[in-house]
């Protein structure tokens, strides 16, 4: 595998990500006060983490267009093609997730298949069909546990007074009509865009782009999500578990899980191994203790395999910025502009940074950057 480029960010920066995982449109004020500092410095800070490629907050819908079910597929593929292979991936809209990971397999992706259309075509069609995969396997995701994107609200401490964002459901097509949909398309490239400035793109007022938009979150239709690697947070291990349960004891054992607070996610999946989670710690100590400790000790977990991710490409549906640019680096413009149709953030990374990875410069913050062999 390639070097993974991580940032290391520092006590300030991190708060203001952690506030804005918990509230993406929370107001500079607001996340000056959890970060305790100006809210001069907390909006040129944040900016600069943008402008660098490192954070981005973006509106998720949650998949429009009526049911569909989810496939979690992880990929082998021939050597050297993990890279343009997860980029081919990630250009197919139907792909909301997908990372580079260690282990037997090189590539992990969420898959929506709208329902009546059929997953085999979904399969051969579409994923066996990406120069350089090799062989696949692809578990029927039956039911979400847990799927958090405020993993990191801890670090705001125990006064943090942001309200957490409601509860996002499977949206039918009828909740959202063509303007909806048009507003969460702006707010896709920049999540915290102002409604001015979306009204004005859109021809209709701000009171109605706010009216509006504020409905759709309250509902939980929409939600503004803030993705940032976990390595800039301070976080070692991203991982990738699948768990074989006992049948008798998966309700449980999901349960348990998803009331971690390192776990970010949790499903059933209708495979071999009958549970998925994805754990964020901070140090590889802190693997070894939920392995030996966690799993090692939960009643009816009879197995597992890992992989640890050594790079999300995407996730919520957008191409993360930081991917962005290693694709733009080693892979070439010529495979990413499929990629950058899907996800519009590929073009807004310049190439510059793409071709000199360094240390982040300016505004005197003690960022750095550090390189990670697998
Ligand atoms: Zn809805």
């Amino acid at each position: 595998m390639m070097p993974v480029e991580m940032y290391d960010l520092d006590p300030i920066d991190r708060r203001i990500v952690a506030a804005l995982q918990v509230n993406g449109r929370a107001s500079w004020t607001d996340i000056a006060q959890l970060a305790g500092t100006s809210v001069t410095t907390v909006a040129r800070r944040a900016q600069q983490l943008f402008a660098d490629g490192l954070v981005k907050v973006t509106a998720a819908p949650h998949p429009g267009g009526g049911p569909a079910d989810l496939l979690i597929v992880r990929i082998r593929c021939a050597a050297g093609s993990q890279l343009p292979a997860a980029q081919a991936l990630a250009a197919m809209p139907e792909v909301r997730f997908v990372a580079l990971v260690t282990g037997v397999y090189d590539l992990v992706a969420e898959v929506l298949v709208p329902k009546g259309v059929s997953l085999h075509s979904v399969l051969l069609n579409g994923l066996q069909r990406i120069p350089g995969v090799e062989g696949s396997v692809a578990d029927l995701e039956l039911h979400t546990y847990k799927s958090t994107h405020e993993w990191s609200r801890h670090l705001l401490g125990t006064g943090s007074q942001l309200v957490a964002p409601p509860p996002v459901h499977d949206c039918p097509p009828a909740h959202l009509d063509e303007l909806d949909e048009q507003i969460i398309a702006a707010l896709r490239e920049d999540g915290r865009a102002s409604f001015q400035s979306v009204a004005v793109g859109l021809g209709v007022s701000e009171s109605t782009v706010r009216r509006r938009f504020e409905s759709l979150y309250t509902a939980g239709c929409v939600q503004v999500i803030t993705l940032v690697p976990a390595a800039a947070l301070g976080f070692e291990a991203e991982i990738l578990f699948w768990l074989s349960v006992a049948p008798s004891r998966l309700d449980a054992v999901a349960r348990e899980l998803a009331a971690l607070r390192g776990v970010r996610y949790v499903a059933a999946t209708l495979g071999q191994e009958s549970l998925m989670c994805e754990v964020i710690l901070p140090t590889h100590a802190d693997v070894f203790e939920f392995t030996t400790k966690t799993l090692g000790e939960i009643d009816g977990i009879q197995a597992w395999t890992a992989g640890v991710e050594l790079l999300t490409v995407k996730r919520g549906f957008v191409v993360t910025p930081w991917a962005a640019r290693r694709l733009a680096a080693e892979v070439g413009d010529a495979a990413g502009s499929g990629a950058t149709s899907a996800a519009p953030v590929a073009t807004a990374v310049p190439t510059t940074r793409a071709e000199s990875p360094g240390p982040v410069k300016g505004n005197g913050r003690t960022a750095r950057s550090r390189r990670v062999s697998s």
